[in-house]
């Protein structure tokens, strides 16, 4: 296949003709900015920008528009990638199209089943870089847990995600591709209007989404749209180690359900397992959180809490968890803390976490005890890892110092300015 450079398109108008040119069976396309072979890439443009890359084509600009529209419905509501078959299209139109662009998919280089029926797919993505997604069913709905980075910045101590070396951002394209490869793989196209299987989305994979709040955003819109995927905000919920700043924003402009790795009660503890802690400490993080719009009784806000032994998991933290969360439409999920190997940390015992948890109920907030799932695939809580980027734990604990020393410099310069 010969590649075709998009500015020569419009002066070769009989390309659809040329049997040399015919498109490239769907399986061999990878997702990407453009496509090894110039295709430009559909997945994760906006209507209008789907419209302009019409026009950059060649199109006219009379009806792109309204072509944009089209793709958009075939993209998104049908999970359609083969332009031959958008027969709402002109047949010149749909021939013209698969010349120039292409609607790709993550490469799913792994996927699991665990004995529970949760799934997790190993992303890899055009560089080579990879993330994981994963689908929770239950009986008659389900969610996928879907990445924000390849790796995370955050080094949450009892996060196995901390640990990868390598960190970038997913483009809009690489998260919207979760969620349609999920898709096509339990074969809901068109997007049923209910009994769904992918019902959920939860912000709550690899990488720390309000760091990539672009790219997350734009994702997330096409994701809710009501004409394509259409899955509404009030099923979808962004989860954050609490990125304050970013906050109001993420309501303001998506208006989802929020989520906080709270995980501890006391800054002193929270600075050690949340380093992020010491950039935003809780006060200011409940703060952001009582800001939230949209908050009432029946919309509230989940406190994530991982139960980990000797650390955060007393009485006393129960009781200073009521106390702190006074004011705020809250529910608290207890996540029993998911090992992984050589992690510093031990699960609370079940006592621990039920006593825990009546502490909670009684003073009015819902506790449940996640159960863990997909621990067999290594798919639950903090489990997630692509294992291109191992480390030696020699490393892990000479990059952590080094960060945190990061950390405290950046905090000192914040403090003198
Ligand atoms: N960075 C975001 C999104 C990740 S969500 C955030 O921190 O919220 C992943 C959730 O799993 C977070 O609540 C995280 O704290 C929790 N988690 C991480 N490691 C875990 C482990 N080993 N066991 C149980 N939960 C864990």
């Amino acid at each position: 296949m010969t590649a075709q450079p998009m500015a020569n398109l419009a002066l070769v108008p009989d390309i659809a003709a040329r049997p040399d040119k015919a498109a490239p069976p769907l399986a061999a396309l990878p997702l990407g900015a453009s496509g090894a072979d110039g295709r430009v890439e559909l997945l994760g443009l906006t209507r209008a920008e789907i419209a302009a890359a019409l026009m950059a084509a060649g199109e006219a600009e009379k009806g792109a528009k309204m072509r944009a529209n089209q793709l958009w419905h075939w993209i998104y509501h049908r999970g359609q990638r083969d332009f031959a078959q958008m027969t709402t299209l002109a047949k010149d139109l749909r021939e013209r199209l698969a010349q120039r662009f292409q609607v790709g998919r993550p490469l799913a280089a792994r996927d699991l089943q665990s004995s529970d029926g949760t799934r997790k797919w190993l992303l890899r993505f055009q560089d080579g870089e990879e993330a994981e997604s994963v689908h929770i069913p239950e009986e008659d709905r389900g969610a996928l847990c879907v990445s924000s980075q390849v790796g995370c910045t955050l080094t949450c101590r009892f996060c196995h995600t901390g640990t990868m070396k390598l960190v970038r951002n997913l483009s809009p394209a690489e998260i919207v591709g979760q969620v349609m490869l999920a898709r096509d793989a339990l074969g809901e196209w068109p997007s049923p209007p209910d009994g769904r299987m992918l019902s959920n989305i939860v912000m709550m994979g690899m990488g720390e989404p309000l760091y990539n709040f672009e790219h997350v955003a734009k994702a997330l819109k096409i994701v809710m749209d009501g004409e394509g995927i259409a899955i509404s905000k009030r099923r979808i919920t962004l989860s954050t180690a609490g990125v304050v700043p970013m906050i109001a924003r993420c309501g303001a402009e998506l208006g989802v359900n929020l989520a906080i790795s709270l995980h501890a009660v006391r800054d002193d503890i929270r600075d050690v397992i949340v380093p992020l802690n010491r950039k935003y400490p809780i006060k200011d993080l409940l703060a952001a959180c009582a800001n939230y719009p949209g908050l009432s009784n029946a919309r509230r806000i989940t406190f994530e809490y991982v139960m980990l032994k000797g650390v955060n998991d007393t009485p006393a933290d129960a009781r200073e968890l009521v106390r702190l969360l006074k004011g705020i439409p809250a529910k608290v999920n207890l996540i029993p803390f998911n090992a992984w190997p050589d992690a510093p940390y031990e699960c609370s015992s079940d006592k621990a976490i039920r006593d825990f948890s009546e502490i909670v109920f009684n003073a009015g907030y819902s506790s449940p005890v996640r159960t863990p799932r997909g621990r067999d695939i290594m798919a639950a809580c903090g489990q997630l890892k692509s294992a291109s980027v191992k480390r030696s734990k020699a490393d892990i604990l000479r990059e952590q110092a080094a960060k945190e020393a990061q950390l405290a410099q950046a905090q000192a310069a914040g403090l003198s300015a």
